[in-house]
């Protein structure tokens, strides 16, 4: 990664906003992200608990809220994986090192693009990236273990709640696009689907059809 004094200081603002597994924290300390940041501009800054700005008016998600959901989301090493919203790649590549297969879909082209370059930098093999709508999440490969959506529904969309394998789990922001989102956790049990409320988090809003980069 970086320096060592960066890199403690990077572990330790995870752990005081309530990132404390230890698997999740390895993850996170052998990706770097400053790989998945606009260097020219943000280099300095990927370190920071902070969004930030990347291509197609999208953003990269603040490490502490990357950490909190993959967390909720329970990975183990035999899980099958699906994200929606590649966006850099960031929280794929931390999926990689939890999981046994992740695939990733976002909306547009270039985002998948640059991301898949990264993966292929950096020997993550088990990412398959692929462009389409998300929403739809990814039928040929259902059902899943678990399910992440780094952009928000104003509900969970069927579609990928039944590609939900039983016992496995959901972790999505949900609410309008301009107010305050709560993140969600759904899980499928024998009887049904259980949903608990995790926090209020900010997320750039989940929309139909492919964009235009
Ligand atoms: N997980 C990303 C951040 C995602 S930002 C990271 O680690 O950097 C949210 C992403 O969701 C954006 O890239 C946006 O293009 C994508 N998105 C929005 N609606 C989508 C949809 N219907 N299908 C697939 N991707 C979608």
């Amino acid at each position: 990664m970086t320096d060592p004094q960066t890199q403690m200081q990077f572990l330790f603002a995870l752990r005081s906003k309530g990132v404390t597994n230890e698997r999740v924290l390895t993850a996170m300390e052998r990706i770097d992200r400053s790989r998945f940041v606009n260097k020219g501009l943000f280099a300095e800054r990927a370190y920071e608990d902070m969004p930030l700005p990347i291509a197609c008016g999208q953003t990269i998600s603040q490490p502490s809220v990357v950490g909190i959901m993959t967390q909720a989301l329970d990975v183990q090493p035999r899980h099958k994986v699906l994200e929606v919203g590649t966006g850099s790649g960031y929280q794929a590549a931390i999926l990689s090192q939890l999981a046994r297969r992740v695939y990733t879909v976002d909306r547009f082209r270039r985002l998948v693009t640059e991301a898949q370059t990264i993966f292929d930098a950096l020997d993550l093999h088990n990412i398959t990236a692929l462009v389409g709508d998300g929403s739809h999440g990814l039928p040929e490969q259902a059902p899943f273990d678990r399910i992440l959506l780094t952009a928000a529904a104003e509900d969970p969309p069927g579609p990928l709640l039944a590609q939900l394998r039983e016992g496995g789990i959901m972790v999505l922001p949900v609410g309008q696009s301009d107010t305050v989102q709560t993140l969600i956790r759904v899980t499928r049990t024998p009887q049904g689907l259980d949903y608990a409320e995790l926090r209020d988090v900010r997320f750039v809003p989940l929309i139909e059809g492919l964009g235009e980069d």
